[in-house]
């Protein structure tokens, strides 16, 4: 998509700080982290959120919870002492970028509820 700034880091033209990258995925670490680890994963082809996911993306959606994620944890050295996933989706859900992106923090304790 010409204007989504994700789409243009997923296809190179904006650099960013990669952690991970496959034929469908790219994970980079988000330029105003929020905590010691925080990466965002995102699909390469351009989904606006999870709202628009369809049965056609199960297998890129299953890659990205059973296989990317915990790769990805793992290699940030969060995996044993604990992170959060999450999509922020919508207006209410607080998504300021416009393709699915799923955020994972650690390296400090999380609290609950999210503001
Ligand atoms: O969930 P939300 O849509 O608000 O998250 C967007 C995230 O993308 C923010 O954490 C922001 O810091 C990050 N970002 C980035 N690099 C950009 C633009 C946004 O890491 N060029």
């Amino acid at each position: 998509m010409a204007d989504c700034i994700f789409c243009k880091i997923a296809s190179g033209e904006i650099p960013s700080g990669k952690v991970y990258e496959d034929e469908s995925v790219l994970a980079f670490r988000d330029l105003e982290p929020q905590a010691p680890t925080h990466v965002l994963i995102i699909p390469k082809k351009h989904i606006g959120s999870i709202m628009a996911l369809t049965g056609a993306d199960k297998e890129l959606a299953g890659h990205i919870l059973t296989e990317v994620a915990p790769a990805v944890a793992r290699s940030c050295g969060v995996d044993e002492g604990g992170f959060r996933l999450v999509a922020n989706t919508g207006a209410d859900g607080g998504q300021t970028v416009g393709h699915l992106h799923f955020h994972l923090l650690g390296g400090r304790s999380m609290t609950w509820p999210p503001g």
